[in-house]
């Protein structure tokens, strides 16, 4: 039996707000891998960890590619870091690229990090550390901080993914605008969701394929499948040249992130889980327009907040009241209040209390602290305290998932497009 042995490369931290992306040195690498005779093994993969790291420049993505390890790996490794010395921002102070190459199998130790990588914050220290446990070769450029996303990057098992197709910019119109048809981006939308999903905010007007950012890219395209990716670039028009382009495998859009919480009190800051519980008063706005109310269970009780940036999300959100039981989804940010990307109803509470009826048709009004009630109208009383319960129409339905629209969803969020509802 012959034995292929492979050299997984991972690659982050190489871009800054003001430029660059590790997307684009990954192609720029591939390319020179082509020219060099170096074929990848499958899709390069654009791998989304922790949303809530620190030095995250965007996203918070590390890049890795995977070749046969045979006499061009060699060459391969003095193209890899070529690149990065030659691509990488330097300038920016959060720059801090990290490459690493590894030969042989996954082992489950590695993919326990990589999911931690996703959970939890790890230290340069530490994933040097389990980097070297394992034989990892190890670049770091300055600081070096990059390793911690590269190591993770090639350890991640993509047990759900999904692609992205992402177009490079010339150079010469990087920080301009892009020239994107977006009535063709409408078109594209069209003749292929939910093959390809997140393209546009319909209820924002927002063309998400379209990076705000002054970075190589033009647009990126999401998908279930390079079928339909190839479909969308052939119906998106525009008028700037395309330099580049190149089709990742990723975790976007997986809820990769998303612990499953046994209750509300296990969940520690900064992780992203998915828990159920009843809700415990009416939503309310506050200034600014962010939106809270708290969820509890046996365990505990937490704020659960609908920003701004969710926009209409905040107009289901309100029908929430006291007694709905709720699954939501999201992550424990800054101010310890869970940021909801989806929600699940599970119960509603469809029962409200009302003061009785008379037997001439007035609703009865309180006749004093548990005086019982009386009638305004014909003058009747009642000794009991006792309200009435009444069915109510609810504009929230039980078992439907409502979530944050794409403009304010994260790299990570599983869109409802992709979760084969009925
Ligand atoms: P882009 O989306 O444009 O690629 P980015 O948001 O991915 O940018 P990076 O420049 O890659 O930002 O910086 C993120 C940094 O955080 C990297 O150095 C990466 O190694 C590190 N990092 C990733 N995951 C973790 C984690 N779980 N704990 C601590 N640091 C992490």
């Amino acid at each position: 039996m012959i034995v292929i042995n492979y050299l997984h490369i991972g690659i982050d931290d190489t871009d800054s707000p003001d430029g660059m992306c590790t997307t684009y040195l990954a192609s720029q690498i591939v390319n020179k891998f082509k020219d060099n005779g170096i074929e990848l093994v499958d899709y390069p993969r654009l791998i989304r960890l922790n949303p809530f790291a620190r030095f995250k420049t965007r996203g918070n993505g590390g890049v890795s590619l995977k070749i046969v390890n045979d006499d061009n790996a060699a060459r391969a490794k003095e193209i890899v870091l070529e690149e990065v010395e030659k691509l990488s921002m330097f300038d920016c102070d959060n720059t801090n690229p990290g490459v690493i190459f590894y030969d042989g199998e996954i082992t489950k130790e590695m993919e326990g990090y990589a999911f931690r990588a996703i959970y939890e914050f790890i230290t340069i220290d530490e994933a040097e550390e389990f980097g070297k446990s394992v034989g990892c070769e190890i670049h770091k450029f300055k600081k070096g901080r990059g390793i911690i996303g590269s190591i993770a990057a090639i350890s991640l098992p993509l047990t759900d993914f999904t692609y992205e197709l992402l177009a490079y910019r010339s150079s010469d119109n990087y920080g301009t605008k892009r020239q994107i048809n977006y009535e063709s981006v409408y078109r594209m939308d069209k003749e292929t969701f939910p093959d390809t999903f997140e393209n546009i905010d319909y209820s924002e007007d927002y063309i998400a394929i379209e990076p705000k950012t002054p970075c190589p890219v033009l647009y990126g395209i999401r998908s279930n499948t390079v079928g339909a990716l190839k479909k969308a670039m052939d119906i998106v028009e525009v008028s700037e040249p395309i330099v580049d382009w190149c089709i990742f495998k990723t975790n976007q859009h997986t809820d990769m992130h998303i612990q499953k919480a046994e209750n509300i009190a296990s969940m520690k800051q900064f992780g992203c889980y998915c828990v159920t519980g009843e809700v415990k008063n009416r939503p309310t706005i506050i200034d600014g327009g962010h939106m809270f109310f708290y969820i509890f269970d046996e365990s505990g009780e937490i704020e659960c907040g609908a920003y701004e940036p969710t926009k209409n999300f905040r107009k289901i959100v309100s029908h929430l009241r006291q007694g709905d039981i709720i699954r939501v989804y999201g992550g424990i940010g800054e101010q310890n209040t869970f940021n909801i990307e989806k929600f699940q109803v599970i119960e509603l509470n469809d029962v409200e209390y009302k003061n009785p009826i008379c037997e001439c048709g007035k609703r009865m009004t309180s006749a004093g602290k548990n005086k019982g009630f009386k009638c305004k109208k014909c003058g009747r009383k009642i000794e009991s305290n006792e309200k009435v319960p009444i069915l109510i129409t609810r504009f929230l339905k039980n078992s439907w998932f409502y979530e944050t629209p794409v403009s304010a969803r994260r790299h990570l969020s599983k869109p409802l497009c992709r979760m084969n509802l009925e």
